[in-house]
């Protein structure tokens, strides 16, 4: 084990990782707003190939470098400190979550055929779940896009929103009701589709604040669209059990890549007070910037900690792990837009231009507190789960603590 606790290897990953986004990723980093050019992504991708810092979550078996979930974090946030790094390296949404779920729950010939060139950059893919209302938004079980048995497969019918990448996905997994059928339940289903297939229709791109996801965030229609049998993901009937498998590490990844971002927020606000110099004292020597500084790495170090804390509890316990991961999303989404616009004050007026990239950085972590299940969401479920086990605690014989003559 290396002084961080990383096993050698990691770490040493981590090192080369963290020299290849300053040096290599940093230096082509287009002007806030601006994608970069395929050829140009595809350069970069060449370069971290053979580099070995290539899609650090992905098995070595399909061509990453097989670094386990309870790491990914250290990696991850070296990688989110540049908004690039993350679709350069392969490990950016909604690509990301989908190698995840394909490399857990995919069949053989599925992994060859979608997770196999997904993994090598090759592709691109997109995750269907949310619907106009009274569809799928926060409350999945709303879930009206349908499918019906017909001949060697499945009929999909029904319209999906906000699916980021879809413009450029080459396949989209997809969340679709089901009756109950032969011995399949009544419940959801996950389809692997080609974005090629006949029956899907590009709706509008919805235009939203953040730019870093290639590919916008499109209404997609499913209109008698065929998938054969062997485009099931997984089993009939237990689409609502998979996503849990893709959303939980899904949200911890996204606390991870972000939480580089705030780092990088908080080095560009560092280095400003640093020279900054007005009321006759550099700035980072007035006790209210400080305030905000030390504000800002409270925020870091925590995310950092409840990170690492559910990365480790998905690895030994995915039940736990996911409950975790909700408390983890609320906390990293808050603190992280809390750093970045901190760091946009102690910049003033140069942090709500285009002459720093902060502005930009904030648009891309402020949608992170509705997607990957709203923060009100994740609330909801947290008091929910905290009162029952604390019934349960009473149940087993626990003191009850709140005896007053009213309530008893
Ligand atoms: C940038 C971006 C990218 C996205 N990418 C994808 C994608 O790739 N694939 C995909 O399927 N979806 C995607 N989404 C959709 C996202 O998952 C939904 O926006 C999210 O689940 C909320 O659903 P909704 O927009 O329908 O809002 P609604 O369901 O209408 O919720 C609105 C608000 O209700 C409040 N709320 C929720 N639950 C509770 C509660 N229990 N108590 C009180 N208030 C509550 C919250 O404040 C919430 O923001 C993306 C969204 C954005 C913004």
């Amino acid at each position: 084990m290396s002084n961080n606790g990383l096993p050698e290897e990691v770490e040493e990953l981590r090192i080369r990782t963290r020299a290849f986004i300053r040096s290599v990723i940093m230096e082509a980093e287009p002007a806030p707003g601006h994608h970069l050019t395929r050829a140009k992504l595809v350069e970069l991708q060449v370069a971290a190939k053979a580099a070995g810092v290539f899609a650090p979550q992905v098995s070595k078996e399909f061509g990453g470098q097989g670094v386990p979930i309870q790491y990914w974090s250290s990696i991850f946030q070296e990688i989110g400190y540049s908004p690039i790094g993350p679709s350069v390296l392969n490990c950016q949404a909604p690509d990301e979550g989908n190698m995840h779920m394909l490399s857990l729950i995919g069949t053989p010939a599925q992994k060859e055929t979608f997770l196999r060139p997904l993994a090598n950059g090759d592709v691109r893919s997109c995750f269907a779940m949310t619907e106009p209302h009274p569809g799928a938004g926060s409350d999945p079980d709303a879930l009206t896009t349908k499918i019906t048995r017909t001949e060697g497969g499945w009929l999909i019918n029904g319209e999906k929103r906000f699916i980021s990448g879809a413009k450029v996905a080459d396949f989209s997994i997809v969340m679709a009701r089901n009756d109950a059928h032969e011995d399949s339940p009544a419940g959801a289903t996950m389809l692997l589709v080609s974005m090629k297939a006949p029956g899907i229709r590009l709706g509008y791109d919805i235009h939203t604040i953040d730019r870093a996801i290639e590919g916008g965030h499109s209404h997609v229609h499913f209109e008698d669209c065929f998938v054969a049998d062997d485009g099931i993901l997984g089993e009939v009937g237990k689409g609502f059990r998979y996503a849990q498998v893709r959303l939980a590490p899904a949200r911890l990844t996204h606390c991870m890549r972000w939480l580089g971002l705030a780092r990088r927020s908080l080095d560009i606000a560092l280095d400003r007070i640093e020279r900054r110099e007005m009321f006759g004292s550099k700035m980072k020597d007035l006790g209210l910037a400080q305030e905000l500084i030390a504000q800002s790495v409270i925020d870091i170090e925590t995310s950092d900690a409840i990170i690492n804390k559910t990365a480790t509890m998905l690895h030994t316990d995915s039940k736990a792990g996911a409950a975790l991961s909700s408390i983890a999303k609320v906390h990293c989404s808050e603190s992280i837009f809390k750093v970045v616009d901190r760091a946009i004050q102690l910049c003033g007026g140069d942090g709500v231009s285009d002459e720093l990239p902060l502005a930009s950085y904030l648009s891309e972590v402020r949608p992170f507190r509705i997607y990957d299940g709203s923060n009100e969401t994740h609330k909801w479920a947290i008091s929910k789960r905290a009162s029952k086990r604390r019934a349960a605690d009473v149940e087993a014989g626990e003191k009850y603590l709140a005896d007053a003559e009213h309530l008893s």
